[in-house]
Order: structure tokens, then sequence, then C-alpha cells
């Protein structure tokens, strides 16, 4: 690192109070006045969230003696020009408990570079250093550190500097702070580390081991070494909560401590099953969308937003490896895989949204749609994640099928390595075509127009059969059916076409699902409703009481509108046959069988 590079310094001077005092040191400053931003949104979550309010108090110095500095915009300061190096120290309030921005307390401490580190305008390509600084020995003697940033002159998970190609680098590589267990494990040659931070008893062994699978899978389909030296899983364990954010070298991630299996455990729970795909999920981000990246992304420009209709791509394709993952390395079946996909079909065709937005709007209006979710969002979006993952796999077999098993989503994603990931090319707008039709040597623009473009459900019916699998489609046996299941087979019961919650006074309304009895009766969100033909309702059989009317037979419905008591009247209605399921046909022909078995993996000692 030569002289002029930017120096930081971190310390988690107040981990009572959640505040960590940073130091940001510039050689050359911009002698028109050197201006530090502060990133507004974080690559991997598309919202725009001004990392900058977290900042508290800013002083400026320049040897030894106090340089006026003054904001310049919401996410930036101005600091009066200079002659010499100058030093920015400032405070930033670190107290957000996911994967996206920072938080301190006396036990751990965790931070996005995005949330902490200001960038010194213009030095954007400038080489990185950074003191990782120990919280006073009051608070803790056994912290470490975990991160992927190269160490300069810290030892191996402690504190002390560690550095960065550019400010791209430095805020890529979050940082965890605490006294964590390590669990270590190889895949594809490269060593792999699962951090677990928080109370939790679990089997790390046998996690290792599972993880160890699904990522030489990964690895694997890219028929690449991989792209990165290390990769790091920096895992929160809490009593209940989910989430992970993808990062080129490592993940972040937050999972409930039930899921994790125990020592005494056998067979994959549900629970353990989702985190399983959680970490799949992000770590074949490392290839899409950390290094296949739209060309809107690269580079990332974190002043505003940056629009791309190609999430579905990048959030849809991986979603649909990264249960294909778990079942092509052996470590769920064939049901259990047909199940988490027919619970993605679910979920897709129970919202009125997929009829009016496509999976290319919904990518463009992430920022305003997809990530800030109201009442109305089933009836108004549609998921580039759950759409995008059902375009995945009508795109794989429909390769498969065109080219007679010689080309699959397999090789699209190994000619977007090739041609843009590998090379650091940014994935223009319509290279996804491109690309398809480069592989595959055939024409799919029609195909994809329809299925990216378009609105409405995906035919997936007849592709499906061709590999010896039946789609099905049933009504909800309930408010918790996640469908995936034939389910209890018991006759459609009526329902009121709504997402509750209970509270103390009966059955808030979440969301008023379009065109259903609820709808219909007039009830809105944030109804609570109180009483359904004539008795009372006690917040959670809402869902049972309706479920024993008659279908299309009028009742009345009490609520509360805020303070004003409504009476509607309700005629419940039969549930649509929106809940998927897939089944295996058993006598396939030998052709079927070999399509089937190409797909996601031969018959293992669970089928
Ligand atoms: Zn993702």
């Amino acid at each position: 690192m030569s002289a002029d590079s930017i120096q930081y310094r971190i310390v988690p001077s107040d981990p009572a109070g959640h505040v960590f005092t940073v130091e940001c040191t510039v050689t050359t400053p911009d002698p028109a006045g050197q201006v530090f931003f502060m990133p507004a949104w974080i690559p991997g979550s598309y919202m725009i969230r001004d990392f900058a309010r977290n900042v508290v108090q800013v002083w400026a110095s320049c040897q030894g003696r106090e340089v006026p500095v003054h904001r310049a915009d919401k996410s930036s300061w101005r600091c009066t020009p200079v002659n010499g190096p100058l030093a920015l120290r400032y405070e930033v309030y670190a107290f957000d408990l996911s994967v996206r921005a920072a938080y301190l307390d006396a036990e751990r401490g965790f931070f996005n570079g995005t949330s902490v580190f200001m960038l010194p305008r213009g030095q954007e390509s400038t080489a990185c250093i950074v003191e990782i600084a120990a919280p006073d020995s009051s608070v803790a003697t056994a912290w470490r550190v975990a991160t992927t940033l190269p160490r300069a002159e810290a030892s191996p998970w402690g504190f002390g500097t560690y550095c960065a190609d550019c400010y791209d680098t430095l805020v890529d590589h979050p940082v965890e702070m605490g006294s964590f267990e390590i669990v270590e494990f190889e895949a594809g040659g490269i060593p792999h580390e699962l951090v677990l931070s928080g109370r939790q008893r679990a089997d790390k062994a046998r996690i290792a081991s599972d993880l160890a699978k699904v990522c030489a899978e990964h690895i694997a389909l890219f028929q690449d070494v991989a792209p990165m030296e290390r990769y790091q899983f920096l895992t929160l364990v809490v009593g209940e909560g989910y989430g992970g954010l993808e990062h080129r070298d490592s993940s972040s991630l937050i999972c409930s401590r039930n899921d994790l299996p125990t020592t005494s455990d056998r067979g994959i729970s549900e629970g353990y099953r989702e985190f399983l795909g959680l970490c799949s999920h992000e770590y074949f981000h490392a290839w899409n969308v950390k290094r296949i990246k739209p060309a809107a992304f690269s580079p990332y420009k974190l002043e505003a937003e940056s629009y791309t209709r190609l999430l579905w791509v990048f959030e849809g394709i991986t979603s649909y490896y990264d249960d294909l993952a778990l079942r092509r390395c052996g470590l769920i079946d064939r049901a259990s895989y047909l199940e988490l996909l027919g619970r993605t079909a679910t979920r897709v065709r129970r919202g009125a949204g997929r009829l009016k937005q496509s999976v290319a709007d919904s990518s463009f209006d992430a920022w305003t749609k997809f990530y800030r979710q109201d009442e109305n969002a089933p009836n108004a979006i549609v998921s580039y994640y759950a759409k995008g993952a059902l375009i995945a796999l009508a795109l794989d077999l429909e390769l498969r099928i065109q080219s007679k098993g010689r080309c699959s989503l397999d090789h699209v994603m190994r000619a977007l390595w090739a041609r843009y990931g590998r090379r650091g090319i940014g994935l223009p707008e319509d290279g996804m075509e491109q690309v398809v039709a480069e592989v595959s040597g055939r024409e799919m623009t029609d195909f994809l127009r329809r299925a990216v473009h378009g609105v409405g459900d995906l035919e997936l019916s007849g592709r499906l059969a061709d590999f010896g699998i039946c789609l099905k489609l049933r009504a909800a046996s309930g408010p918790d059916d996640k469908g995936g299941t034939p389910g209890d087979g018991r006759a459609p019961r009526p329902v009121l076409g709504v997402r509750s919650r209970p509270v103390p006074q009966g059955a808030e309304i979440v969301n008023v699902f379009e065109g259903g009895a609820a709808h219909r009766a007039g009830l809105s969100a944030n109804d609570v409703v109180v009483a359904v033909d004539g008795l009372r309702v006690s917040g959670a059989d809402l869902h049972e009481r309706v479920a024993r009317l008659p279908a299309g037979e009028a009742v009345s419905v009490y609520a509360f509108r805020r303070d004003q008591l409504k009476r509607f009247t309700l005629e419940p209605q039969l549930p649509a046959l929106d809940t998927v399921y897939f089944e295996i046909a058993s006598n396939p022909n030998s052709a079927v069988a070999a399509r089937r078995d190409a797909w996601f993996g031969v018959v293992d000692d669970r089928d």
C-alpha cells in the first residue's frame, strides 16, 4: 500500500450507546475542499436507506488544527480547503440487527462498510487501509474479528490493520467482532469458514460437512476454479429471525436457533432445510450478481437508485439454483425438492399482482415496490425471486427438450460466467437473450419476452410432463398451507380472502386479496373483525369460523375501522385452486427418466 492510501480507523467506542467512532485520513485532499460521502444504499438490498442519517457528530482536522466541515447534501460533508493530510472523525450510531447495516453492543459488533466508511470523493480507486480497533478491555477481552478483508498487520482473527484495493472492495467485506465460534471446511480446494455468533448448541461438524457439499456443487457447476481465495458465512444465531446478504467472498446471515441441528438430530428438518437453502442462495450469488452483474451495477453508484430490469436473472435464477443444488448434492430427496418447488409456484399463483406486473418491471421498481411492500402488495406486485425462479425452471426445461439434452441453464450460467463474470464486464439489459441464443443455437427471444416482460402464469405443465413430473392444483387447506404437498385431502372449505393476525380485540386484517369474499364485502386492511355471523371472534379463530359457514350464504360481519364499528355483509367463498404441488410419475419411459435424472440428479437411497 502506498503512502497515499486512504487510512481508516474504526473503534467500537461506546458499546452501551451503540456507537462506533471512525477516522478517515486522506493524504492529498481535494484542493477545492474535500467532500466525504456515505452511501445511500447497500448492494444486494435495493432500497434507499441513507446511511448518513446514523452519523451523529463530525469533526475534521489537518496537522492538529481544526478544519471547518459542513453538510453538502443528505449523504455528504465538505471540508474547507487545506494543505496537508486531512482527517475526518465521526461517530456512527449502530443499532440495526439486520444483515444490511451495523450493530454494536457489549456482546458483539457487526458492520457493513457502507454503514460506517465514508468515501473521500475523487478517491474511488485509491487503496484503503483500515485499522479495526478492539473495544475497551472492560467490555471484552475475548473478542475476535471475522472478515474476508485481506489482513495487513492483523493476526488471523485479530484486531489490527486490514487492507482493500479500493473503496468498492472495502465495503464488500462485512466485519463481525465478538466471541464467536469458527468452523472450518474446504470445498473446491478453497478454505471456507462458518462463523457463528449468538448463543447456540448446534452440531457444527454436521453443518460444515453439509455446507461443504453445497459449496462444492456450486463450484462444480461453473466448471472453473472458484473465484474467491477464501469464503466466510458470517452467521448470527437468534431466537427468531431469517435473512441473508451476499458479498463477493462472504455472506451475512441471520437464522433461528431452532433451525440448526443438534448432535441428536437426524434427517433434515424444515428449518434446517431453509437454513441450507439460505446459505446455498447467498453462495451462488458469489457468481451470480457479485461477479456476473448488471451493467447498471458496474460500478455500483451508491448515491441513488440504480435501475435494472434484470433482478429476475440475479435473484430468480439464484433462487432456482439454491434448492436445486441441495437436491443435486444429495442433501434432500426428490420429494423434498419438489415440495420446495411447489411452494415457490404457490407463492406466485396466490397473488393477483402476477396478472399486472412483469418480473422485468418488478425488477425495475424494486426500490419503491418490492422493497417497500404495503398491505396491497399481493394485489400489485409479482416477486422477481419467486416468478424469476419459475422462469429459470421453464427455461432450463425448454433448453433441455429443444437441444435433446445437450444444453441446459447450466450451460447458460457457464457462458454468463465466461463472457461477463470472469472478465468483470457488466451484463447489458438484453444480454440474457443474447447468451441464451448463443448457447442454445436457437432464438428464444419470444419465450423470454413472454416470460420476462409479460404477465400471468407460465406454461409449466407440458414442460414438466416431459420430465415425468405432473403439476397439480388444489385449494389451500388453511391459512398456514404453503403448498408443495397434496394437502390433507379434505374438501375445500369457505374462505374470507384475507391474511389476518390476532389482536386483543379480535382479528386484524393484514391483506385483503383482490376478488375474495372480504374484498367484495367491503372489508379493508387494518379493520379489526370482532364478530362473524353474530358470534364474537377471538383473534386466531377467524379462518376456522369462516370455514364452518356455508359457501355463498350471506352472514354479517362486524369490524372496527379505526374507532368506528361497521357492519358488513359477507358471502364466504370456496377457495381458488391456487396451491401447487408436483407428483413424480412412477413408471416413466427411459427417455423421460434420463431427462429427469439429468435435470435434478439420479435416484439416491432416500428416494
Ligand atoms: Zn438473493
